[in-house]
Parts: structure tokens; C-alpha cells; sequence
């Protein structure tokens, strides 16, 4: 049988995953064949759930804002998911439960990601959704006039899908919190490049109740790996269910039978990267993202500002399509403005050979 292969990253500009790292990618493989689900079968790998479990805790501000100048620190709440869209369901079903309200909403900023429209959906929560400033971050008096005494969760971005733009998250977990509501931030994809910004976001810069955080977005672990986490037990226990024929009593996860490939090689990956490789790549993309912007001013397109690195620009009709005929795997905004991800395999030399390609093009 001919082997199938995946397309290689040096023209996918839009992606949100990147090449794991090879630490992680060989943590996956000798944890291919476990279940963190079943934890009294599988046991290493249940520990390695912990260890990810507080090191992300360390990553959003979890472990510093919880338990600070207390003896015994408790350890962070949470788990490993498949993903960011698990982790965003299960905050809105533990932040539901946790409200107990006839008729529970949930309301977002426009730039949420499509994650909460599932979750509304399927767990038959309404779904409010307000608008965005003119510079696409959540405008906190939409925000306050969308909550009221039946609003279970407020969620602020940290780290925008489309703009790569941050919430005012500390105003955002006040309105929650003076409605009675949970208050959850999505930083799914920012949340490994955040801890080197002077951006509020986590848990010891406001009091937020759950988070989500990728591994295998900037985390560089290899799909699947998410993370959700709660500041305290409570948001956890919400979610278990008994689990009658297992030895372990209850189980949190939205999955029963996971992979244990997310969980090691969330663990490796932060192990290898945790805080220095993260930094340098952060400031790396960072610095690539600006330059990219400058390199299309220059030609004449009108280009969003850049927060966190994701390049937003409008390179006019057609452009977009006669790029994708030339190999670039490049999306559009709702808007239909080009966006390009600066993960770690977008480099200069690819972003010069694109560039050239746009000079043919337009
Ligand atoms: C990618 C993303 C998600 C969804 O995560 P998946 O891992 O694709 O399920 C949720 N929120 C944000 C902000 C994202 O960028």
C-alpha cells in the first residue's frame, strides 16, 4: 500500500498547529496506547495528567493565585481535553450547572470562537452574543447590557481567532461576577504566548473561574491536547460522573477513552520549552508579525495592528485566491481579510517567498 503523507508546513500560513516539538512528538508515540480516562488501568499516565495539569496551572497564574502565602498549596483543577472546543463546552456545562437557573445564557463577544455556538447548542444554554470595539476586542458596555440575573458564564478572549486581540478580561470578570455569573477566558491559542506580554489575562491577573489553554496550538504538543481549568475544585466536581464499572469513581472528562499521546506530550513539550523556549519564540513571532505588517504597508494594503502575532490585511479582491492556486495555505476573516499565523514554522525566508509571490500576483 502506498503511504499517505500530510502536507508539509512551509506554506500553511493560517494554521493555528505547527510541528510539534520532537520531544513531544516521542512522548506521544510511547503513550499512544494509554487512557488517562481509565486512571486505575493506566496509572503513569494519570500522573503525567497532574504534572500537565500543574504546569499549565503555573502557565495561567493558577498556582501563584490560589493558595498564596498559604501553607499548603492546593493544586490546580482541571484536565487534558481533545481540545479548545471540549474545554470551552465543558466551562459553559460547569459554569450551567454551577449557576442552576431556569433558562441559563451565555454571552461572548463576537470574536468568541464558533466553539460556543456548539456548546450553546448542545447544552441548551441561549447564547448571547454582543459586538466588538472598533478594534475587534469586547466592548465591555455590550457586554454589561447583554448580562442579567440568568447569565451563567461571561466569556472574555485572550488571544482572538481571527485578530489575535486580548479582552479587557479584569472588567469583563467583574460584570460577571456583579451578575452572579461565572466568568471564563478563552485562551486557547494566546495562552503560550501571553505569560511574556503585559497583558492581563490569567488567574492571578483577575479572578477569573475557568480557563482554556491549548498544548496543542502554541504549546507544540501534538494533536490532540487541550486544557481546561478551574480555580477551585468546585468547577471540576460539577463535572464528574459517577463511572459504576471502573476503579477510579468518577470521571470529569467530556471524553471517556482519550489519548494519552495529548497528555505525555503536553508534559514533554512544556518540560523541553517551559518559560524560555516559549519566550524566544514568542518574541520571534512577535517580531516576524511586525515585519510582515511593515512589509505590506509598504506595498500599500491596510493592515490591523498587531497584538499577538496574527497579520490581518486587506490584499483585495482575488488576491487571496490566486495565492491559494500558488500552494499557500491562506485563509480569510469572516470579513474576508487575509490572516496569517505567525506559529514557529512561519519563518522570514517562507514570508519572503510569499511576499514575492504577492508582488506577482496583485
Ligand atoms: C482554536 C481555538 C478554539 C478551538 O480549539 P480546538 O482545539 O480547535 O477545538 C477555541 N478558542 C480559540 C480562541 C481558538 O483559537
Amino acid at each position: 500500500m502506498q503511504q499517505a503523507a500530510p502536507q508539509a508546513f512551509d506554506r500553511v500560513l493560517s494554521s493555528m498547529c505547527t510541528d510539534p516539538h520532537p520531544a513531544a512528538r516521542a512522548a506521544a508515540e510511547r503513550f499512544l496506547a494509554t487512557n488517562p480516562g481509565d486512571p486505575a488501568t493506566y496509572a503513569e499516565v494519570a500522573d503525567l495528567e497532574a504534572r500537565a495539569v500543574a504546569a499549565l496551572g503555573a502557565i495561567t497564574g493558577l498556582a501563584t493565585a490560589s493558595g498564596a502565602g498559604e501553607g499548603a498549596e492546593e493544586p490546580p483543577h482541571g484536565y487534558v481535553t481533545g481540545g479548545g472546543t471540549e474545554a470551552n463546552l465543558q466551562a459553559v456545562r460547569a459554569a450551567r450547572d454551577r449557576r442552576n437557573v431556569d433558562g441559563a445564557n451565555l454571552v461572548v463577544p463576537e470574536s468568541a470562537h464558533f466553539s460556543f455556538t456548539k456548546a450553546a447548542d448542545v447544552l441548551g444554554v441561549e447564547l448571547r452574543t454582543v459586538s466588538t470595539d472598533a478594534d475587534h476586542r469586547a466592548d465591555t458596555d455590550a457586554v454589561a447590557a447583554a448580562v442579567d440575573d440568568r447569565t451563567a458564564l461571561v466569556v472574555g478572549v485572550a488571544g482572538s481567532t481571527e485578530y489575535g486581540r486580548v479582552d479587557p478580561i479584569p472588567e469583563i470578570a467583574d460584570i460577571a461576577h456583579d451578575a452572579g455569573a461565572y466568568c471564563h477566558v478563552d485562551a486557547a491559542w494566546g495562552g503560550f504566548l501571553l505569560p511574556f506580554t503585559d497583558h492581563a489575562w490569567g488567574f492571578a491577573d483577575a479572578p477569573i473561574d475557568s480557563l482554556t489553554i491549548d498544548p496543542h496550538k502554541c504549546g507544540r504538543a501534538v494533536i490532540p491536547a487541550g486544557g481546561l481549568l478551574f480555580r477551585d475544585a468546585a468547577g471540576m466536581d460539577v463535572l464528574a460522573v459517577d463511572t459504576p464499572y471502573l476503579e477510579s469513581r468518577s470521571q470529569a472528562s467530556l471524553a471517556g477513552t482519550r489519548s494519552g499521546a495529548g497528555v505525555a506530550s503536553t508534559v514533554a513539550a512544556i518540560d523541553a520549552l517551559w518559560p524560555d523556549g516559549y519566550r524566544d519564540e514568542y518574541e520571534r513571532a512577535d517580531g516576524v508579525a511586525r515585519w510582515l505588517a511593515g512589509e505590506l504597508r509598504d506595498r500599500g494594503q491596510r493592515v490591523a495592528d498587531v497584538e499577538l502575532p496574527t497579520v490581518v490585511a486587506d490584499l483585495g479582491g482575488g488576491v487571496v485566491e490566486s495565492l491559494r492556486e500558488r500552494g499557500w495555505r491562506l485563509s480569510r476573516t469572516g470579513c474576508g481579510l487575509a490572516r496569517v499565523v505567525v506559529m514557529p514554522h512561519v519563518t522570514r525566508k517562507i514570508l519572503r517567498a510569499f511576499l514575492g509571490d504577492l508582488d506577482e500576483v496583485r
